[in-house]
């Protein structure tokens, strides 16, 4: 190795050279061609930690490495042979005899003394952390958003970029010689990650790990750590880089977001998801404890998922009522505000919980309330710790994403209930509908068949609910429905089921119910519909027509108990409506044949089995023919002769009795078409037109159109509608029969004397005549108080100055009484039964003697 002599043997002409490099503040190493030192100054003794005879002789590069990066580019293609002066700065570390690292930028000039040229290297350290002697790569690396850090052998930091200033609030003093764990590891971090993170690995090697650490603050922040080992030739750690990111963001809320949301998604019941928002608060934030609480509609709390709390806790917290005082939890549900209680021990907020959380090492309590989008608290989230400390950056990010977690869970819960509800609830009325009474039923008919016990299913039917729709229009019939709604729920009786079916179709389930009490059940159910109730002004009182079957007797399961109340239904319909009664198996028959012969009506309404009879009205007098009334025929080939009474409201009942009624008017108007022009002399033909027919606001428009396709005058042609008409104080119905009034086309009120009508109203209808209904004309004889209404229905007429016509006489005493009452008209097998229409012509062709004129004496 050449000694310092032979340095110092320089020739005299170079001394100034040589003092004015060893004044020189920076380093400076000359080398020979072999890049080996030749000289060097007291600053690079300093720089190397060693005298110069040490360093001299060394190879260049086994002292000052050149760092990859800015500047270096052109130093590592080596100085050109002819580059004269300072190439730019590249940057170079010092590897200095006692293994530490120094920083600097080196500068090279060569210069040629007499033969030889000597290389010399200028060094100006960046010592430590300090930059000052690294301008550009400093600027740079203070750039980075990430923290960078260049730590020694011993793993002591010995450069620090601006970033982890930024990142972490560490000043550049507060890091030097300090390891990375030192300086960042708190509380929670992972002593494991950081040991592998504090390990030197031999050789160059690249590592990355994920660590909880903690800012000068004291605020925890997840980062990913990037190690570079830089190893020696020799196998020795000399340096390492680590680089720090800051992965909060995607560690927590990112992961936190996917994790939850795809429990959402994956249709996880809410507790389950917010047991995973606890969980994973807890996993990113080790020093919270995480809990959701519901509130109820009560605002009392219930425990919805606590991992990290013990369960005798949350059960002493069970059923909590919210209240201004009530621990972070309670107050924040009352308030729907945040409650940030940092010290539990003193918080007067605690002081009814206090001696709960303290023996569990809960020091500090910070609760949020989750909201519903009409301010509803639904719930609280809170977090728990176990030291006194106030909130702080991170947690409150957490808290804020874990909150909209929350609301979004609970929003989601409450759509999938709103389903649910739509699913298994009626909207209307909010009773359940009928899948949810069947699973209800289910249980209760295990329950009661277990207990050996009875139950009564019974299925209500509004009487003429189509009427009241139609008439009140669909706002009016959806009040009614929700009228009947809850009086039922008010007469049910406790522990009972009460469903809607559909349109105005209700079914009770009355558990433990025998005949009796069901009897009495049905009574009450019956009297509470009854009530009147107004609608738009309009005072009606409803009615039902319920069914009743009986478990276990008429069948075991829901649906079949339900079709035999049904069943029974109907016959409460038939037998008069607004009454009840009980299945019998004779019914189902009935029901089986009701649907035969309603899908027989729908074929005979397009077939040849319809036809008409006519029945002739004549002038009680004299015999005279006054008029004729239609009257259906159904000629079935295998149910035979079917009655009006019998298909016509089967024909309400299921829609076809507008064709019907069109089919009758027609072929009515045609056949007084072609007796006309036969010469019969027919005065006019009376046709029955349906209640539902009456609401159709074309029908006097296709009255009209019928006349005069047959060519027929109005006056031809008379009209009759029911009483039933008459409750129904509906300008729509008023418009109708009045627009057919005024075509010149005669109504009759039909049955006149079995209805309510009200008299107030008759006189507003362009009513022509009114018919006396037969059940007074059969009981004349029998019944005095038949021969009072009798009367006084023909008074109505006179004073209404209306024509009577009377139905039903069969016999000559019922003609004279009828008589000397002022009727004029009557209609009755003692003057014809109906007949088919070749039949009419010699009913009319046949001479019959005058009939006796009947007077005041004749009545008994
Ligand atoms: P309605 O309009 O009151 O018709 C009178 C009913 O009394 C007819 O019964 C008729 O045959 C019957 N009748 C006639 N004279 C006597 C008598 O002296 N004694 C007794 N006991 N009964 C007598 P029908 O034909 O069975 O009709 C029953 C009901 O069916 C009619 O009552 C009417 O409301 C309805 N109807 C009949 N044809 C039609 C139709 O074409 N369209 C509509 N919408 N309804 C009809
Ligand atoms: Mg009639
Ligand atoms: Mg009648």
């Amino acid at each position: 190795m050449p000694d310092r002599d032979k340095a110092l043997s320089i020739a005299d002409p170079h001394q100034l050279f040589r003092n004015s490099l060893e004044q020189a503040t920076d380093a400076v190493f000359v080398l020979n061609a072999d890049n080996r030192v030749i000289f060097l100054n007291a600053a690079a003794e300093a720089l190397y930690g060693a005298c110069r005879t040490q360093v001299v002789g060394m190879h260049i590069d086994t002292l000052v490495q050149r760092l990859p990066g800015i500047g270096n580019a052109a130093h590592a293609a080596g100085p050109g042979p002819d580059s004269e002066g300072l190439s730019p700065l590249p940057a170079v570390q010092i590897q200095r005899r006692d293994g530490t690292l120094r920083f600097g930028y080196v500068a090279e000039s060569r210069t040629r003394l007499g033969d030889a040229t000597l290389h010399t290297l200028l060094v100006k350290e960046s010592a430590g952390a300090s930059r000052e002697g690294h301008p550009l790569l400093s600027v740079i690396a203070d750039e980075i958003d990430s923290a960078v850090l260049v730590v020694d052998a011993d793993w002591r930091i010995v450069y620090a970029n601006a970033g982890l200033t930024r990142m972490l609030g560490f000043t550049p003093g507060e890091m030097a010689g300090k390891t990375p764990a030192e300086l960042l590891a708190g509380e929670f971090t992972d002593p494991a990650v950081m040991h592998r993170l504090q390990t030197p690995r031999p050789t160059a090697a690249t590592e990355r790990h994920e660590a909880l650490v903690y800012a000068r603050c004291g605020s925890p922040l997840w980062v990913s750590a990037t190690v570079r080992h830089l190893g020696r030739a020799d196998g020795a750690q000399h340096h390492g880089i680590v680089i720090l990111s800051d992965i909060t963001q995607k560690k927590t809320y990112e992961l936190l977001q996917r994790k939850v949301l795809h429990a959402m998604v994956m249709e996880q019941p809410l507790p389950a998801v917010m047991e995973l928002i606890c969980q994973e608060v807890q996993r990113v934030a080790p020093a919270v404890i995480a809990s959701v609480l519901r509130v109820d509609a009560d605002r009392r709390l219930h425990t919805l998922a606590a991992p990290g709390l013990p369960p005798h806790y949350c059960a002493a917290l069970e059923g909590l009522n919210a209240g201004p005082m009530t621990g972070s939890c309670g107050t924040a549900a009352w308030f729907g505000e945040p409650v940030v209680v940092s010290d539990i021990a003193t918080d007067p907020l605690w002081d009814g919980y206090r001696d709960l959380a303290l023996p569990l090492g809960l020091a500090a309590c910070w609760s949020y309330p989750i909201k519903a989008g009409d301010g509803r608290v639904l719930a609280t989230l809170a977090f728990y710790y176990r030291t006194v400390r106030r909130p702080d950056a991170f947690h409150l990010q957490l808290v804020e994403v874990c909150v909209a977690l929350c609301k979004l869970a609970f929003e989601r819960e409450e759509a999938a209930e709103r389903i649910l509800q739509l699913d298994r609830y009626d909207s209307l009325t909010g009773l359940p509908n009928r899948s949810l009474l069947q699973r209800q039923a289910a249980t209760l008919l295990l329950a009661t068949q277990q207990a050996g016990a009875t139950l009564s299913v019974l299925f209500v039917d509004l009487d003429r609910f189509k009427h009241i729709n139609d008439s009140l229009g669909h706002a009016g019939g959806d009040k009614l429905l929700r009228e009947v709604a809850v009086r039922l729920a008010a007469q049910a009786g406790d522990g009972a089921l009460v469903a809607r079916l559909s349109g105005d179709e209700f079914a009770l389930v009355l558990p433990n119910s025998d005949r009796t009490q069901t009897i009495a059940a049905g009574e009450r159910l019956l009297a509470a519909l009854r009530q009147p109730l107004r609608i738009d002004h309009v005072s009606i009182a409803p009615s039902a027509s319920i069914g009743i079957s009986m478990f276990p007797v008429d069948g075991d399961a829901l649906d079949y108990l339900l079709h035999c109340a049904e069943m029974a239904m109907y016959d409460a319909k038939a037998a008069g409506r607004n009454l009840f009664r009980f299945f019998s198996i004779e019914m189902n028959w009935a029901a089986q044949e009701r649907l035969a012969l309603e899908s027989a009506l729908r074929e005979a309404l397009i077939g040849e089995e319809l036809h008409l009879n006519f029945q002739p009205q004549v002038f009680l007098r004299d015999g005279r023919l006054y008029g004729l009334e239609v009257l259906v025929r159904w000629q079935h080939p295998h149910f035979g002769t079917v009655s009006p009474a019998r298909f016509v409201p089967l024909a309400e009942d299921s829609g076809l009795i507008g064709t019907l009624d069109r089919w009758v008017l027609e072929q009515s108007c045609a056949q007084l078409a072609a007796w006309r022009r036969e010469g019969l002399s027919v005065p006019t033909i009376s046709v029955n037109i349906s209640p539902a027919s009456f609401r159709d606001p074309t029908l006097p428009a296709q009255v009209a159109q019928t006349l005069s396709r047959h060519g027929l005058p109005a006056e031809a042609l008379m009209l009759e509608m029911t009483e039933g008409l008459l409750m129904e104080d509906d300008a729509s119905l008023a418009a109708t029969v009045a627009a057919i009034h005024a075509q010149g086309v005669r109504l009759s009120m039909d049955d006149f004397g079995t209805g309510y009508s009200s008299l107030g109203y008759l006189r507003q209808l362009p009513v022509h005549q009114l018919k006396l209904d037969k059940s007074f004309v059969i009981d004349l004889e029998s019944d005095a108080a038949a021969r009072e209404l009798a009367s006084a229905v023909i008074r109505i007429g006179d004073s209404l100055k209306l024509a009577v016509v009377a139905e039903g006489v069969e016999n000559e005493a019922q003609r004279c009484f009828l008589l000397s009452q002022g009727c004029r008209m009557g209609q009755g097998y003692l003057f014809s039964r109906p007949l088919d229409a070749a039949a009419v012509a010699q009913w009319i062709a046949t001479p019959r003697p005058p009939a006796e004129p009947g007077d005041r004496h004749s009545q008994r």
